[in-house]
Order: structure tokens, then C-alpha cells, then sequence
């Protein structure tokens, strides 16, 4: 099989692509941000601060990404939010037998991931739910 390369194509009126990331060292945060910075595009950064907020502290950098989108809807960018949904992977998660999925996958998804997604949405944000393609495959 050949491997294709493809190019990130934008429409003439995006004229400066900008990455919003919540700066996770793994996953989705860090996959974004590696693609974004390779196209040689901007990424901002806006790390959880755990110091501060303890283990609220994705919750409030969730809100604060949020309202920063805002401010760039109301400056007259274009906002989109991708919530990549992924199974919460807690061990001792309290919400460990609430269920969000389809019949066939138990589980429910990542904490911080549904709450920004929420958070978005109750913003006004167009939001796309982006799924692992193993749970894609299981309903
Ligand atoms: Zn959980």
C-alpha cells in the first residue's frame, strides 16, 4: 500500500488557522498540536493549572478555553470545536457505572472532554464529536 500524504487545505477566508489546545502531554492535545505546528500553523496553549485549582483544574482551563473562543467568535473568527471522546480511563472513577454508549461498549467518556464539549455548546460554539475509530467499529 502506497502512503499518501495529504495537506491541510483551508478555505481562502481562514487566513490564520489557530489551534486552541487544552496542552495535555498525551492524546488528543498533543496529536493536535504536533499536526497543527507541522502545517506551520499557530497553537495556543492553555494548560490545566493543577497548582492553582487542584482537581478542578481541567474544568476551569475547560471554561477559560471556551471563553476564550468566544472572544475570537466576537472579534469575527470562525470557531469550531472538535471534542475528541475517548472512554474515561479512571480506575476508581465514581461515575464508573454510568454508561454513555452504545449497548454493545459500556463505559462512559472522559470527564474533561464531555465537559468541554458542554461547555461549547452551551457558548454557542459549533462542535463536532470526534470518536476513537475502535468505538466507531463496536456499535
Ligand atoms: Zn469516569
Amino acid at each position: 500500500m502506497q502512503h499518501q500524504q495529504k495537506q491541510l487545505h483551508w478555505p481562502e477566508t481562514v487566513t490564520r488557522p489557530l489551534l486552541v489546545s487544552g496542552h495535555c502531554p498525551d492524546g488528543a492535545d498533543a496529536m493536535a498540536e504536533r499536526l497543527w505546528r507541522g502545517a506551520g500553523f499557530e497553537v495556543r496553549e492553555m494548560a490545566a493549572d493543577w497548582g492553582t485549582h487542584g482537581l478542578k483544574a481541567g474544568f476551569v482551563r475547560n471554561a477559560q478555553m471556551v471563553e476564550f473562543a468566544v472572544s475570537l467568535c466576537q472579534q469575527g473568527s470562525r470557531v469550531l470545536c472538535a471534542a475528541f471522546l475517548d472512554l474515561c480511563r479512571k480506575w476508581d472513577c465514581r461515575m464508573s457505572q454510568r454508561q454513555q454508549l452504545a449497548p454493545r461498549v459500556t463505559g462512559h467518556f472522559s470527564h474533561g472532554a464531555v465537559d468541554c464539549r458542554a461547555e461549547a455548546l452551551s457558548a454557542g460554539i459549533e462542535t463536532v464529536d470526534v470518536f476513537p475509530s475502535r468505538l466507531a467499529l463496536a456499535t
